[in-house]
This record gives C-alpha cells, structure tokens and sequence, in this order.
C-alpha cells in the first residue's frame, strides 16, 4: 500500500477506486465521482444531472468492462446537485440500490416542490442581504438555468450518523451542506470525504434554507463544530469530491480553521471600515464576484458575521428588513 497519498494508477491499483471527473458550470470546477470495483460495483456520487456527465460516466464504467446496470449500489456524501443531480435517472434506469444521508432523501423526494421553494427562499435572501435589484435580476437567471441539473429521486436506505452499509461507516459532519456524510471504509482505509474536507480550498458554508417555522442555522458555526469532530477521526486516504487524494487529513481541517481565522479578521475589519450588509461584505471580500455566484460570496460572508456574533464580537439587528451587523 503507498505510504503517501496515493496516484490515480495507484488507487486502482491498491484499493479497487476508479476516480471519474464530470463537468460542472460551477467555480469549484469539475466533480469526481468514484467507481468502487466491488462485487457488485459501487458508485460515490453521480454528477450533474446532464447528457455530458451521463455520456462520461457510461464511458468510464465501460472502459472497465461495465455498464450503469451492473452497478450494485450508489452511495453519496451530500445533497448538492454536482454530486446527486444524476441520482434520479440512475435509480429509474438501473436495479443499483441506494443509500444516503435521511436529508438528501427528503431534498430528493422533495424536488418537485424544491425548485420553487428553494427559488423563493433564494429571492427573499438576496433582498434580506441587501443585494441591489440589478444583481438580484441577474443572478435570478442563472438560477432558473442551474435549477435543471437535479431531477427528483428517492433513497432506498438512509445513513444516519455512526451507521453502516455495505462496509462503510458514516458520519454526519453539517455545515457545507446540512447533509454532509464522511463514507469510511475501515478495511480499505479509506474514507470519501465529499465537499467537508478539501486539498487546497476552503468549502463554503453555504446557506440552509430552514425548516418551516423554524430559523435558519449558522451554516459556518455547524461546520467549525463538525470540523473539530472530523479531525479525531481516524480516515486514511481521504477522496475528496473535488480536488486531488490527500492523507493527512488534520493538516487540511487545520489549513481550513487557520484560512478561516484569517478570513473572519478580514470580515471583521471590513465591518469596522463601515461595511455593514452581507452584501457589502462581501463584495468587500469578492469585488469581482459575477451576479451568477453571488450566493456563494454570501454564504461566506454571512457565515462569518454570524460567526462573529457567536463569539461576542459583532451583534446583528434588520434596519428597513435588510440584515446588518455592526462590531461591538
Ligand atoms: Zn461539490
């Protein structure tokens, strides 16, 4: 087995992992998906639901002498579209069983009604954050462009936190997305770690549309504490959803907590400067942002200010229902 984080060649080599890289329209760039060659096969994770990601995937399951219909089972890490928006066709298409998170589930059953709940969600945000109207109309088409790349589906075994299937143990680690699922696989050691843990990047807390009645959590909060949690965890080779195999993984969770730290004084200074609505944030953090990402420059701002607040630092108030925090 290699010492360091193994190559391509050689994760197929020692551990029977094919790694599959699918476009995506989005700036974290492509998605890897990964065969596990099993008996029966196993996918983690599926890609965009496009005719390009499907054509790929086909292609590089046969280049292994396979078909979608051989796999036995597709297990995923969260409920983001790059990782799931191909799920939907793949359980109507082929016999492979299902398992993932009990909140991808219910994103997947509900996705019908999900587009326009997740769109109006999405508009009141933009308002609530003091977006001006042009970038609102702006980044309102590309959303209806990208709403497309899910279809609904629905998980045939749900993952909580600590349990097993199919020789993977998951944990439930929120805060990238409230369903992020780390998929250990003692045996093997290895782990599929999705978006939580990533080489090079910081993951974006990005913002959870809440449950009726109820207020939206603290998505950078959530994910500070998952972190933590993650980096006692015993996970090997850790195969990110984007990005390169790496192994050290309390070097990454502590790279990301110190880009995190540096990130949350620049937010910090941005505010005293008299910057006050997410907006401003982050547009002070990301000056060149286009309107079609704006919600990821949100969601990390946002994160922050609430971060802040969390630690005494900053305290939030609405001032004509647009959001604002103010340093204390
Ligand atoms: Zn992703």
């Amino acid at each position: 087995m290699p010492k360091t984080a193994p190559s391509r060649i050689e994760l197929e080599k020692h551990f029977g992992v094919v790694c599959i890289s699918l476009p995506t329209p989005f700036p974290v760039g492509p998605v890897k998906v990964f065969l596990v060659k099993h008996d029966p096969p196993i996918l983690i994770d599926t890609g965009l639901n496009s005719e390009e990601s499907y054509g790929i995937l086909s292609e590089r399951l046969a280049e292994h002498g396979l078909k979608l219909n051989d796999l036995g089972a597709v297990l995923v890490t969260h409920g983001h579209r790059d990782h799931v928006g191909l799920l939907g066709r793949l359980m109507r298409e082929t016999k492979a069983d299902s398992y993932g998170h009990p909140l991808v589930r219910t994103l997947g059953r509900d996705a019908d009604n999900y587009p326009q709940a997740r769109k109006e969600f999405y508009l009141g945000i933009l308002e609530e954050f003091g977006v001006p109207s042009e970038i609102k109309e702006e980044a309102n088409s590309f959303y209806e462009k990208f709403r497309t790349f899910s279809e609904p589906f629905d998980l045939a075994h749900v993952l909580e936190d600590g349990e097993q299937a199919l020789g993977y143990t998951a944990y439930h680690v929120p805060g990238h997305s409230p369903s992020d699922t780390l998929l250990t696989q003692p045996e093997l050691g290895i782990t599929f770690v999705g978006d939580h843990i990533l080489p090079g990047t910081n993951p974006n807390p990005t913002l959870q549309q809440p449950e009726p009645g109820q207020s939206r959590s603290k998505s950078l909060v959530l994910y500070q504490r998952s972190l933590a949690r993650t980096r006692e965890l015993d996970l090997g080779i850790c195969l990110p959803g984007h990005g390169e195999p790496f192994e050290d993984h309390v070097a990454v969770v502590d790279r990301i907590l110190e880009r995190q730290e540096r990130r949350g004084r620049q937010v910090m200074k941005l505010m005293k400067s008299g910057k006050r609505t997410p907006y401003e944030i982050s547009r002070g953090l990301f000056p060149d942002l286009p309107a079609q990402h704006i919600h990821l420059g949100l969601s990390i701002a946002v994160g922050h200010m609430e971060a802040q607040e969390e630690c005494g630092e900053a305290h939030c108030c609405h001032v004509d229902g647009i959001l604002q925090y103010q340093p204390l």
